[in-house]
């Protein structure tokens, strides 16, 4: 390739990025490694779904703007439909309003480790990202927060439950940092259906706090895409002109729309799999050498004495695949496991207590 090659035409800021991984293996193996949902959507409910696709044109665009899901899932969070947008994922939901606020010159301030498609999203946009490290023990240091924010922020993101510690952000700090700074505040509460903490009613007072949803975890979505942001309906309407039109498609608009009229059936797999997390957290308590930290979400963060990559194969070897995250330096020695169904979280406690007698004995 020659130096003025199409490749070197790429901005460098992009050239310089390292391509968002998931490691992908096709076999039946237990995936414990992307916090999805182990229940699959009863298949009463994808058949209507796909009686409806049956019907439905699939020449023709879906809507330009997703009026009716943006109704339902105001009737579900108990937020005006005004207040909405969604889109291909929350993903598409972190370009759109990265884009929206950011660009050359701008920052935005993010908690380290955490979610890493936003400060991702952030070089795509041309912006600067300012990590804040967590404390030791993986909870948040809130003043260097409010500290650097206040400083020299243009946007702050905050997952709560955070990805991957599973800790809740503060609600009373959080509220000093709406009304210290002004400026816009995304609240990624991806995993809300599994804390039941939110700071939604928030947003009717401050018009810098934007609530990001999704449909992917409790919901079970994942492979179809649709994520959501609630805010101040006139900041909605602005975001909307940001947006792709047409960006999702009618069929993850119907199944988002079976789903939420359906949600009965879908709480009560929520429910087990909070109940699951908590026996799963009690259970990795008892095994020696591991320090286990709490969690909000459908995952658990823990950390062993030895090299994650030994402790993941070991793993990996009886069958189940579990996110090794030391490449970030500040999760040295640590993995996090998502959720199971009982019988597979029984399957890993026995593979994590096999991999730590075996790593013991050298
Ligand atoms: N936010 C957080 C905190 C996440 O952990 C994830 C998924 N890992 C997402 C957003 C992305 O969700 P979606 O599938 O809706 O793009």
């Amino acid at each position: 390739m020659t130096r003025n090659g199409i490749v070197s035409q790429v901005r460098p800021e992009i050239r310089n990025l390292t391509v968002y991984q998931v490691k992908e293996l096709d076999s039946d193996i237990i995936f414990a490694d992307k916090n999805e949902n182990p229940y699959d959507i009863p298949v009463a409910l994808k058949k209507k779904v796909l009686d409806y696709a049956l019907e439905r044109s699939w020449s023709r665009y879906p809507p330009i703007v997703a009026k009716d899901l943006y109704r339902r899932i105001a009737e579900y969070t108990g937020w005006v439909p005004e207040g909405v947008v969604a889109g291909n994922g929350s993903d598409e939901m972190i370009l759109t309003m990265l884009l929206s606020f950011l660009g050359p010159g701008k920052k935005l301030v993010t908690p380290t480790p955490s979610f890493a498609m936003y400060p991702y999203v952030a070089t795509l946009v041309g912006a600067d990202t300012v990590y804040v490290p967590l404390n030791h023990d993986f909870t948040f240091d809130y003043d260097a927060i409010e500290e650097t924010f206040l400083r020299e922020g243009d946007m702050l993101v905050i997952c709560s439950p955070n990805n991957p510690t599973g800790n809740l952000f503060a609600r009373e700090r959080l509220e000093r940092l709406l009304s210290m700074s002004g400026k816009p505040v995304i609240l990624d509460e991806a995993y809300y259906e599994f804390s039941r903490v939110t700071a939604l009613d928030l947003v009717e007072t401050c018009d810098n706090l934007i609530i990001f949803r999704t449909f992917s975890k409790a919901f079970s979505m994942a492979g179809l895409r649709l994520g959501y942001a609630l805010m101040a309906p006139a900041l909605a309407a602005e975001i909307g002109k940001v947006k792709i039109p047409f960006n999702i498609n009618f069929f993850s608009l119907a199944a988002a729309a079976t789903l939420l009229e359906n949600r009965k059936e879908l709480e009560k797999t929520m429910g087990e799999i909070v109940k699951e997390r908590d026996s799963l957290f009690e259970a990795m308590k008892t095994i020696e050498g591991i320090v286990v930290y709490p969690s909000s979400a459908n995952f658990i963060l823990f950390k062993t004495g030895y090299e994650s990559e030994n402790v993941f194969e070991k793993i990996l070897k009886n069958g189940v695949m579990i996110r090794n995250l030391s490449r970030n330096p500040l999760l040295k020695n640590t993995l996090r496991v998502t959720v199971s169904k009982k019988e597979d979280n029984v399957k890993f406690i026995e593979s994590l207590k096999n991999a730590m007698n075996e790593l013991r004995e050298g």
